[in-house]
């Protein structure tokens, strides 16, 4: 291809999926990502939990986690010299109305062993014993370095020639000769293929291109950030959640995150976090522990973006040439990114999936169910 603003595959968004995209295809052909805001990662892939869980989600997300652990265990050098995982340890507790729940987590989850509420206790001296009616631990949550992994996979789309662009916003595309035409606020480039890594507004792109939206919610995810309870070593607490979803807290840097887990639907938009529905969370943390919440030291929100049926989008759309998805990955974009990068680049290239995840999960991730 000889025209300067002509590529092999042009990427819209820089956050976690765009990245490890182009990561895995930039030495394969030419390619650019084209990021809206200043910096990629400003959005969802910037604003995460940071947490690694083999079992969370379904079928496919736990077949994308798990193939993608022994990457996080042990990755290239020039992603990173240490591994991106480092031990957290993940309580999940049946509260009032949970034990159903909790046995049905229990049932189709591995590496998880049911505990007596004294050893949830024992674990986290704030929580109180007597909501708890029982309580799970899986020792195999961790977190994950969610920086050291974008960069890298930045740092390896760069190295092999990809091109960045940020302030980069794609404002129309479409097909003409063979190609696609996409307009930015610095003029036209073409490419041969799309990737549509433009999270939350994944859909609003594939209207630009003309195409029928598959669905995507994004979903609001709110976080507090409060001060470690007095004579705490917080950082060796697991993460600790309600089995169904109603709150959660984790260690962070000395302090304790709390989110009210909170999945509100709203447009795709720089989102905040909303003081009621943080209160709420925080009185659910409160009612959980003996501790009071006195002082909010911080707190943001991001939008974990979910296709109808929950699994991520990942895969050429039937109904247009050459229009690839890597949308839709929820909440579990981070700990995915790894077998899901090497997924796309698999489809795009025409290679083998089989080494990487079954073809059923293939089939699960493909856009052409959403086009009957
Ligand atoms: C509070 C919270 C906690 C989470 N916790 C975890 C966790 O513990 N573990 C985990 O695995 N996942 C977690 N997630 C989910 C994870 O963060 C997301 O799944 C992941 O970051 C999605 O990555 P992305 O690249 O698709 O989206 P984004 O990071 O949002 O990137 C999409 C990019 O596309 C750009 N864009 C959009 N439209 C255009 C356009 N027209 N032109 C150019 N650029 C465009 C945007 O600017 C944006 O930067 C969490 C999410 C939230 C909000």
């Amino acid at each position: 291809m000889s025209d300067s603003a002509t590529y092999d595959v042009a990427i819209i968004g820089g956050g976690i999926a765009g990245a490890g995209a182009g990561a895995m295809l930039a030495d394969k052909c030419r390619c650019v990502i084209l990021e809206s805001e200043e910096q990629p990662g400003y959005h969802s892939t910037g604003r995460s939990a940071a947490t690694f869980i083999l079992n969370y989600g379904n079928a496919p997300i736990r077949a994308l986690t798990r193939a993608s652990e022994s990457f996080f265990i042990a990755p290239p050098r020039h992603i990173s010299e240490h591994s991106l995982l480092s031990p957290r340890g993940h309580l999940a507790l049946a509260e009032e109305g949970g034990r159903a729940h909790l046995d049905a987590h229990l049932q189709e989850s591995q590496g998880l062993e049911e505990v007596s509420s004294e050893s949830a206790v024992a674990k986290v001296p704030i929580l109180r014993r007597e909501p708890i009616l029982a309580a799970a631990y899986e020792a195999d949550a961790r977190d994950i370095d969610v920086n050291s992994l974008h960069q890298g996979w930045l740092r390896q789309f760069k190295r092999a020639g990809g091109e960045i662009r940020t302030k980069a916003q794609v404002t129309q595309l479409a097909q003409k000769g063979g190609l696609w035409e996409l307009e930015t606020p610095d003029g036209t480039l073409c490419a041969k293929t799309v990737i549509n890594a433009a999270g939350a507004w994944a859909d609003k792109v594939a209207g630009l291109a003309g195409l029928t939206p598959v669905g995507l919610t994004p979903m609001r995810r709110s976080i507090a950030v409060i001060p470690a309870p007095a004579g705490h070593d917080v950082m060796t607490w697991p993460l600790v959640s309600d089995v169904q979803e109603r709150w959660y807290m984790k260690p962070d840097a000395g302090q304790l995150f709390v989110s009210p887990a909170d999945e509100d639907p709203v447009e795709p938009h720089d989102v905040f976090a909303d003081d009621m529905v943080l209160a709420e969370g925080l009185h659910r943390f409160e009612t959980a522990t003996s501790v009071e919440v006195t002082r909010v030291l911080r707190s943001w929100a991001g939008l974990r973006t979910f296709a109808p049926d929950r699994t991520p989008v990942v895969g050429f759309d039937p109904s247009a040439e050459n229009f690839f998805w890597l949308a839709g990955q929820g909440g579990y974009g981070i700990q995915t990114s790894p077998a899901i990068s090497q997924v796309a680049a698999a489809l795009i290239t025409k290679q083998p999936t089989a080494e990487i995840v079954s073809d059923e999960t293939i089939v699960a991730l493909s856009p052409a169910r959403f086009r009957n």
